[in-house]
C-alpha cells in the first residue's frame, strides 16, 4: 500500500491487515520524535506498547533484539500481539526479527520511513541483526502481513539518507526492467534535488520498485536461485560497509557496489561497456558516490567479500547484470564466482 498521508490512519490499516488484541509498535527514536503524535493516533492506549530504538546501524544487534523481546515479555505480550515496525531498514530488520522469533513468530506490519526501507528492506521477509563477524548473519525469513508506505514521511529524512535509497531503485531497474530504469533516470535529477521527496513521480516509482522486488521474492522465497539477483551491488557493498565499521549509509555503499560490480560484469564479458556506463551515470545523477571512500583498504575489502553469505567454496560470488533489465543466470545459481584479480582491478579503478 503506497499513498501519501497513510500514516495518519495507520492504526486502522494495521487492524485491517493484521488484527490483534495487542499492538507492539517498535519505532526508530528519531522517527518517533518527528511523527510520534500521528503514529499513536487510533491505537488502543491500554493495549498498545510503544518502544523506541536509538537510530543507526550499530543498534541492529542481538542486544537490542533481547531488550525489545524482554520488554514485550515483561508487558505480557503473547501470541495475541502484532508487531508494527516503524523506521528505516534497521528497524524493519530488527523489529521484524523480534516478530519472527517472539513466541515462535507473531505477525509484523512494516511501516518503512526511509526510501531504502520502502523499496527494499520492508519487502521480502528477510529479518535479522548484525554481528562483529558481518552484517545480517543472524536472522530469519518472516514475511510481513502488510507493508504500509506513506511517502510524505520522507519529508523529514535528511537528504543524504533519502538519496541513498535511490541506489536500490537503480538496482531494481538494472535487474528487472529497462523501462523502469528509464523512467527512474528521467526523474533522478528532481529526486536528487532539495525537494526530491515531493516529486510527483515518487509514489509510483516506489510502488513499481516494490513490485519488482516482490516479483523476484515470490519466485524464490528462500534465496535458492533468482533471489540472488537482488544481491547485485551487495557483495562489494557489504564488504565496504564492514571495513567502514558500519559508519556509512547502506545505500551509499550499494551505489559504489553497483558501479564496481557492473565493471566486473563488463570485464568478464558478461555485459557490454554501455551497461557499466549507464549504471555509473544513473548513480551520479542520483548524487551518490561511485568511488570507495578514501582510507578504506582495498585488499581488506576484497577479503571481506569472502565473509559474505554469498561466498561458496572459497570463491566470492557476485550477481551480475547481462544488460539493463536482465541479470546473468550464471551456472543456474544467478551468481558468478569472481577471482580476486578481476574484483581487485575493478575496485582499484573506483578508488
Ligand atoms: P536506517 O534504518 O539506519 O535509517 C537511516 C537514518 O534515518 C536513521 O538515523 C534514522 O533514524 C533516520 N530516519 C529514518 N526515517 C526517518 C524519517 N522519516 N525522518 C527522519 N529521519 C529518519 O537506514 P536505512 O538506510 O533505512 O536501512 C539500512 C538497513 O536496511 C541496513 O541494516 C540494511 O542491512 C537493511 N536492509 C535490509 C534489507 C532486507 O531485505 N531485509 C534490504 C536492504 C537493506
Amino acid at each position: 500500500m503506497v499513498q501519501r498521508g497513510l500514516l495518519s490512519t495507520l492504526s486502522q490499516h494495521v487492524s485491517d491487515c493484521a488484527p490483534a488484541y495487542r499492538y507492539a509498535v517498535i519505532a526508530d527514536a528519531t522517527v518517533f520524535a518527528h511523527h510520534g503524535d500521528v503514529l499513536q493516533r487510533g491505537f488502543p492506549s491500554d493495549r498498545t506498547l510503544f518502544l523506541t530504538v536509538p537510530p543507526g546501524e550499530r543498534e541492529k544487534t542481538r542486544e537490542q533484539w533481547a531488550r525489545l523481546t524482554d520488554a514485550l515479555l515483561e508487558w505480557g505480550a503473547g501470541r495475541d500481539t502484532t508487531v508494527v515496525a516503524v523506521g528505516g531498514g534497521v528497524v524493519c530488520d530488527l523489529a521484524g526479527f523480534v516478530a519472527a522469533t517472539f513466541m515462535r513468530g507473531v505477525p509484523v506490519v512494516q511501516v518503512p520511513t526511509t526510501l531504502l526501507a520502502m523499496v527494499d528492506a520492508s519487502v521480502g521477509g528477510k529479518t535479522g541483526v548484525d554481528t562483529a563477524a558481518g552484517k545480517n548473519l543472524v536472522g530469519a525469513f518472516h514475511n510481513p502481513a502488510a507493508v504500509i508506505v506513506d511517502p510524505d514521511v520522507l519529508l523529514t529524512l535528511p537528504l543524504p539518507t533519502f538519496r541513498s535509497g535511490l541506489a536500490e531503485m537503480i538496482k531494481h531497474g538494472v535487474l528487472a526492467s529497462e523501462s523502469y530504469f528509464e523512467a527512474l533516470n528521467l526523474a533522478l535529477p528532481e529526486l536528487a534535488g532539495e525537494t526530491g521527496a515531493l516529486a510527483q513521480a515518487l509514489p509510483q516509482l516506489i510502488a513499481d520498485s516494490i513490485g519488482i522486488k516482490a516479483n523476484v521474492v515470490i519466485d524464490d522465497e528462500r534465496e535458492g536461485g533468482v533471489r540472488q539477483t537482488l544481491n547485485f551491488g551487495h557483495t562489494i557493498a557489504h564488504a565496504i560497509e564492514q571495513q567502514a565499521g558500519y559508519g556509512m549509509l547502506h545505500g551509499d555503499a550499494v551505489a559504489i557496489g553497483l558501479v564496481v560490480e557492473s565493471e566486473i560484469a563488463v570485464q568478464l564479458g558478461i555485459a557490454n561497456a554501455t551497461v557499466g556506463q549507464r549504471v555509473r551515470e544513473a548513480v551520479l545523477r542520483a548524487g551518490l558516490p561511485v568511488k570507495v571512500p578514501s582510507g578504506i583498504n582495498l585488499s581488506r575489502v576484497l577479503s571481506a567479500t569472502y565473509g559474505d553469505k554469498k561466498a561458496r567454496s572459497g570463491v566470492a560470488r557476485y550477481a551480475l547484470p547481462q544488460r539493463i533489465g536482465a541479470m546473468t543466470p550464471g551456472d543456474g545459481a544467478w551468481s558468478v564466482g569472481v577471482s580476486d584479480e578481476v574484483a581487485g582491478a575493478a575496485l582499484k579503478r573506483h578508488s
